[in-house]
Order: C-alpha cells, then sequence, then structure tokens
C-alpha cells in the first residue's frame, strides 16, 4: 500500500508531537507513525520540568493550554548538605521559572490537539525502516498495527524516535558518548511534594533529589551504582536514604508508595550533525542529556521548533533554515551538555566518604561556595540552568 506525505514523523514523543501539530498548522502534510499504544505514551511517566522559554515557544504556537491553566511554576530550589538548606532563587538572576508539568500531561494535550482534529497518525507499528534518506525522495515502511504492510513516500523523514528508535542508526558514524559512571534510582512515590521547590541533597551517602510532579506525586532520585538492580531498593531502604540523604531537622520528607522504580545509568550521546539527506533528527534520537539538570524535553522541544521552521522555509523556497538546522540545534545542546557535566561534579564529586578523587571533591566544593556566594557566579548559573541563554 503506498500513499505520498510532506513529512513522515517516526514517533510521537513531546519532540515528534509539537513538530506534526506546527506542520499541520502551517498546512504541511504529515503523518506520525508511533510503535506504542495511545494510551501507553498518555500514562509515561518521564520529564517534569519544562523551561519558560519553551512554554512561551509553546504558547505561541497555540500548544500551551493545558500547561498554562494546570501547571505551577518554579523559580528557585535548595541545596541541602551539611544538615543545612541552601535556598537558590535562579529568578531572582535570570528572571524565569520551570512550568512544572508531568511529561504525560504534555504528550496528552499534543496528542489529543493532533490526533482528535484530523492529525494523521499510527499507533502500534513495527518493523519500522527508513529507504533512500539520501535521496529527494525518502520512503518508510512499517507493519500497521493490524497487520498490514504500508509504504509512505516522502519530502522528508523526521526521526523523532528517542533513544530507542531507528532513525539516529542512519548518523551512526557521528555518534560522541560519554559515561558518568554513575547510576540514579528514578522513583516515583504516591506523596505530596515535601517542599515547595527542587532540593538537591549533596552527601557523603550519595547524591538525592526531590522535585514535585504534582499535588499527590513526586520524583525523588537516589545516587546508586551503575547498573543497579530495582530489588536491592526496596521500601525501607529507599526512604530511610531518603531522610539521611536530603531530609533535614527543620525540613522532613514526607513518604509515599512507591509507584515507579527505574535505575537510569547516567551517560549522554550526541549525534553530529543531526542530518543525512532528507532525514532530520530530533529530541533524544539525536542528544541524550542524563536527567541531571532536566535539559532533555527541552531540547527535543528546541528542535521540534527549529525543525518545523526550516521544513516550513524550505516549501517557501529557501534551503537556508535546513541546511543550518543541525548546528542551530546543537549549539545548545552542546551548552545544556556542558551545564550537566558541571553540575554533576557539584552533585556526585563529593558524594563518596571518603571521596574517590579527594581533589575533585575539593574543587566542587569550591564551585559550590562560588554559586552561593558569588552573585556573578549565581546569575551565569541561572541563565543555563533556566535555559535563557542557551545559544551561543
Ligand atoms: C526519569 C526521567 C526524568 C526526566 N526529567 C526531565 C525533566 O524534568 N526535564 C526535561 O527536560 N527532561 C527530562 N527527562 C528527559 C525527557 O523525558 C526526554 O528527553 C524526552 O522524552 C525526549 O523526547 P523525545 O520526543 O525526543 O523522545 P521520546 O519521549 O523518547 O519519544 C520517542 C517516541 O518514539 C517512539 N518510538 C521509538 N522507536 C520507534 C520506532 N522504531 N518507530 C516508531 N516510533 C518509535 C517511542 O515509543 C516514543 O513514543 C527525563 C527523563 C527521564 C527518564
Amino acid at each position: 500500500m503506498g500513499a505520498r506525505s510532506g513529512v513522515v514523523v517516526v514517533g510521537a514523543g513531546p519532540a515528534g508531537l509539537a513538530l506534526a501539530n506546527v506542520l499541520r498548522d502551517k498546512g504541511i502534510s504529515c503523518v506520525v507513525i508511533e510503535e506504542q499504544t495511545r494510551a501507553f505514551i498518555e500514562a509515561r511517566p518521564r520529564a517534569g520540568f519544562i523551561e519558560e522559554w519553551a512554554v512561551r515557544a509553546l504558547d505561541e504556537r497555540g500548544l500551551a493550554s493545558g500547561l498554562l491553566d494546570k501547571a505551577p511554576s518554579q523559580g528557585r530550589f535548595e541545596f541541602r548538605f551539611e544538615n543545612g538548606r541552601h535556598p537558590f532563587s535562579y529568578e531572582q538572576w535570570a528572571g524565569q521559572r520551570h512550568f512544572v508539568y508531568p511529561q504525560q500531561l504534555l504528550v496528552t494535550d499534543l496528542v489529543g490537539r493532533y490526533a482528535d482534529t484530523g492529525g494523521a497518525i499510527e499507533f502500534g507499528v513495527r518493523d519500522v525502516v527508513l529507504h533512500d534518506v539520501d535521496s529527494t525522495a525518502p520512503a518508510v515502511t512499517f507493519t500497521a498495527a493490524d497487520g498490514t504492510a504500508k509504504r509512505l513516500d516522502c519530502d522528508f523523514v523526521a526521526g523523532c524516535d528517542g533513544a530507542q528508535g531507528v532513525s539516529r542508526h542512519h548518523l551512526d558514524g557521528n555518534l560522541l558518548t560519554h559515561d558518568y559512571g554513575i547510576g540514579w534510582l528514578a522513583l516515583l512515590a504516591q506523596a505530596p511534594p515535601s517542599a515547595d521547590g527542587v532540593l538537591f541533597g549533596i552527601h557523603a551517602r550519595g547524591f538525592a533529589a526531590h522535585m514535585a510532579r504534582t499535588d499527590t506525586v513526586t520524583r525523588f532520585y537516589l545516587q546508586c551504582p551503575p547498573g543497579d538492580s530495582e530489588d536491592n531498593w526496596p521500601h525501607e531502604r529507599v526512604w530511610s536514604e531518603l531522610h539521611q540523604r536530603l531530609g533535614v531537622p527543620d525540613g522532613p520528607l514526607i513518604e509515599g508508595e512507591l509507584i515507579e522504580k527505574r535505575v537510569l545509568d547516567m551517560h549522554n550521546y550526541v549525534v553530529e550533525p543531526m542530518a543525512r539527506g532528507r532525514l532530520f533528527l530530533a529530541g533524544e534520537s539525536a542528544h541524550l542529556v542524563a536527567p541531571i539538570a532536566a535539559k532533555g524535553l527541552n531540547l527535543a522541544l528546541h528542535d521540534a521548533f527549529h525543525l518545523a521552521e526550516a521544513i516550513e522555509a524550505h516549501y517557501g523556497g529557501d534551503d537556508g533554515p535546513l541546511t543550518r538546522y543541525s548546528d542551530t540545534c546543537l549549539a545548545r545542546v552542546w551548552q545544556y551538555q556542558e551545564f550537566s557535566q558541571w553540575l554533576s561534579d557539584i552533585f556526585h564529586s563529593s558524594t563518596l566518604d571518603p571521596p574517590a578523587d579527594p581533589f575533585r571533591a575539593r574543587l566542587a566544593q569550591a564551585r559550590l561556595r562560588r554559586l552561593l556566594g558569588s552573585p556573578a557566579a549565581a546569575a551565569s548559573f541561572s541563565e543555563i540552568y533556566i535555559g535563557k541563554a542557551a545559544d551561543f
């Protein structure tokens, strides 16, 4: 079975759905194919912190109504170390905030706006193969949910299929990788937030973090060995470690049932360039940033908006934005990768007792003192933490 569309978008995550909505609004035909069911992607919890510039960009494209109605915003966080609280207001320095909106709610909004108003999308596809991406007439073949073999001929393929997808393997020769050598146990607890902002616990037992998701659900992280098993972290051990690493006398943690428990090995990659012929990668297919600084979803949206504009310019007769697409996106990607590494050093260098590298631990402590003591350092940190200035 054959059909032709302007753009085939592979993957209905934040990158693919933001791109598809904008393309359709611009009158550019597109089809989205997604290997999971709609119910699955609407329930998959991941990110929660969306930077203000990204929310504004969604809003300018008519994609933020649910978010703006429901999401609270935060402009401060707290470091916790040596049994004390060290608040930090990045809004004070950068004038911008995060919006706290679980990723599955954003995906639900975006898929609803696209699919429920006639946007072409196929869920539950298998055997996705990209063809002829070096030509001006690429195609995508796949097996539809009902078992039918399908082929979509198109002008462009947008590879928005994340870290486990097929698109990035067309550019594997250009994969740059980095491994932090640590793991994070990612947890969701059925418990209200214990504080009105993010908590970063720097502790000799290992790093820990607390991040609100909703009034009744909170995300926590615990540093653990890479490759650790979730089975090593029963309820009692999780809460004991969280209390030790994050609790302070005047800021106790509220416990709850653990509804997600997943070990993430902290590693990054960047596919460079993010394009080959008529295949353009967007989001996590092109770059994975460990969730240390909560940047991945924000980068996915950044790519999607630039790719939509570049494809629109192509149909208007200007291929300049498409030619520059990869460089434009990678500028921010590398700023965020560098920032995540910088923050990781603060979070993890002092966290073994004694530290694995005492010299590096002292450097991290000096960095933290400078951040908390120097207005210039605080302003510089805040700009990149909230993504206000990141396109260098
Ligand atoms: C625990 C955790 C917490 C996080 N917290 C934050 C945060 O607070 N802020 C932040 O900015 N980021 C955060 N992130 C990162 C963020 O979740 C990702 O960066 C984001 O999901 C990337 O979006 P994407 O659209 O590029 O990819 P994905 O969301 O991975 O979407 C890709 C889609 O493609 C589909 N797919 C895969 N293969 C195929 C195929 N062959 N054919 C068709 N479809 C396919 C997948 O099913 C998926 O739906 C977090 C991540 C994790 C794991």
